[in-house]
């Protein structure tokens, strides 16, 4: 069916899945959110932490925790999720080689319908099926494009490398606003760690414009915006609990 082609192709994974497709675009995508992932989890424990008046150990504790525990999962996540999509490519293809191979008439059928709706006439749609079906190649890659709508030769990339790749860009987001803390402590150092943040922060978010083609002023604005509000956020509850608890 041509319908499902779109659903296989754009979104190859639930959560981490936007890095792998498209090359280039698509590493630049996966390091721009890795970061961003790491920036604004890590900035709102680190913030909620350090709210709740606890020492500078355990803010570092906490900070080096986090950004461990994130990266791991994002690492996890992108690990699995390259793998199952590579496992479903190869089921995909390998059950459409074993129709060309048992039902091949029903199989040109599908693709001459499938150039009719393309808006091919009756004949000249059977004659380039009839073509395109004779090497068994062609056939196979003709129909994985037209049907499944997976590329052939895009090569779906090693998971260990994505999940490398997200570890790596996880961490460094997540160790921004944890810095100052590794020097200093109190008021000063969750100063520092909130200009330090919101300047990366704001370049992260400058940096989506690559993708989006919007303003980067805006989308540095807005993921800024979002960040603050999620410290904000996790800052007033940890003030709340250092109350609650403290008492
Ligand atoms: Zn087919």
């Amino acid at each position: 069916m041509r319908g499902r082609q779109w659903r296989i192709v754009p979104h190859p994974g639930p959560i981490h899945g936007e890095q792998r497709t498209g090359g280039k675009s698509g590493a630049v995508r996966a390091a721009i959110f890795g970061v961003n992932d790491g920036l604004v989890s890590n900035l709102s424990l680190i913030f909620g932490v350090a709210a709740s008046g606890v020492d500078r150990q355990i803010i570092v504790v906490a900070g080096i925790a986090g950004l461990l525990a994130g990266a791991f999962s994002m690492a996890a996540g992108e690990y699995v999720s390259v793998r199952v999509q590579r496992e479903v490519f190869e089921r995909l293809i390998h059950l459409e080689a074993h129709e060309i191979g048992t039902e091949p008439e029903a199989e040109r059928a599908e693709l001459a319908e499938i150039y009719r709706r393309k808006g091919l006439s009756d004949d000249l749609a059977r004659q380039v099926s009839e073509q395109l079906m004779r090497d068994p190649a062609t056939a196979l890659d003709t129909h994985a494009r037209e049907e499944l709508g997976l590329d052939p030769d895009e090569g779906l990339g090693s998971p260990v490398a994505a999940a490398s790749a997200s570890f790596v860009m996880f961490s460094i987001g997540a160790f921004v606003p944890l810095i100052p803390f590794l020097f200093g402590e109190g008021g000063g150092a969750v100063a520092i760690s909130a200009v330090l943040s919101g300047i990366a922060l704001a370049s992260v978010g400058a940096a989506m414009s690559i993708l989006t083609g919007r303003n980067p002023f805006f989308s540095g604005a807005r993921m800024l915006l979002i960040g603050a509000a999620a410290a904000t956020i996790t800052y007033l509850v940890g003030k709340a609990l250092d109350v609650t608890v403290g008492a």
